[in-house]
């Protein structure tokens, strides 16, 4: 290396910035929020295929990743989910500051418990994209039983069933599948975030 023409880049910490401009995109968090089965899972994986196949680089958060790994001693009393969701956004932030796109997949039922995300996340880096599906096609869907079990007494404090599903009064998009296939749902979130993430 030439130090007499060393950039001013090697006197400082990396900053988010600089990681971006590698990656050549700017990072968000695209925070998906939804009944269970509304879709937030397959929709972010497809999304996530999407952004990669488009050059961008981003990582799925969910349930399957965070509850069963970091999250796995929490269980889902009010302080449970609150500390979930705080640890979730936690890591967001690590992955934002990486310059990576992370895309989260949880149900985060309450406007409050969203708030909580949105206030470590910083505003201007959480995208909030409600993935609306009424709940009698989520649970005709049932992709995992919970519905059935839920009705049946067998899962407490379910939501949608008994526990509340709070929508967002103004999510940055609204994505409704049951008039959109898979792809259009991805198709239409990424023609959205585009512009945001576009370097
Ligand atoms: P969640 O992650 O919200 O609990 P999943 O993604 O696990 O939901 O399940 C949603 C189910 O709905 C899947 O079986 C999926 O194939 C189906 N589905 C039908 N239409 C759509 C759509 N337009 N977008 C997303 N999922 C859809």
């Amino acid at each position: 290396m030439n130090t007499n023409n060393i950039h001013p880049i090697f006197d400082r910490l990396l900053q988010r910035e600089d990681r971006e401009k590698r990656l050549e995109q700017k990072s968000k968090v695209l925070w998906l929020t939804g009944l269970s089965g509304s879709g937030k899972s397959t929709i972010a994986e497809a999304l996530e295929r999407k952004l990669y196949n488009e050059g961008f680089f981003a990582q799925v958060l969910d349930g399957d990743n965070i509850r069963s790994g970091i999250n796995n001693n929490l269980g889902f009393s009010i302080e449970d989910r609150k500390e979930n969701i705080r640890r979730i956004a936690e890591i967001s932030k690590l992955y934002l500051n990486s310059g990576v796109i992370v895309i989260n997949s949880f149900i985060s039922p309450t406007i409050e418990i969203r708030n909580f995300a949105k206030s470590i996340i910083g505003e201007t880096d959480f995208i909030e994209i409600y993935i609306n599906t009424p709940l009698e096609i989520c649970e005709q869907r049932d992709v995992k039983g919970l519905y059935k079990k839920a009705r049946a007494g067998e899962i407490k404090g379910f939501t949608g069933i008994d526990s509340p599903y709070e929508a967002p009064l103004n999510p940055a998009l609204e994505v409704k599948t049951i008039q959109m296939s898979v792809e259009e749902c991805v198709d239409f979130i990424y023609k959205y975030i585009y512009n945001h993430i576009n370097f």
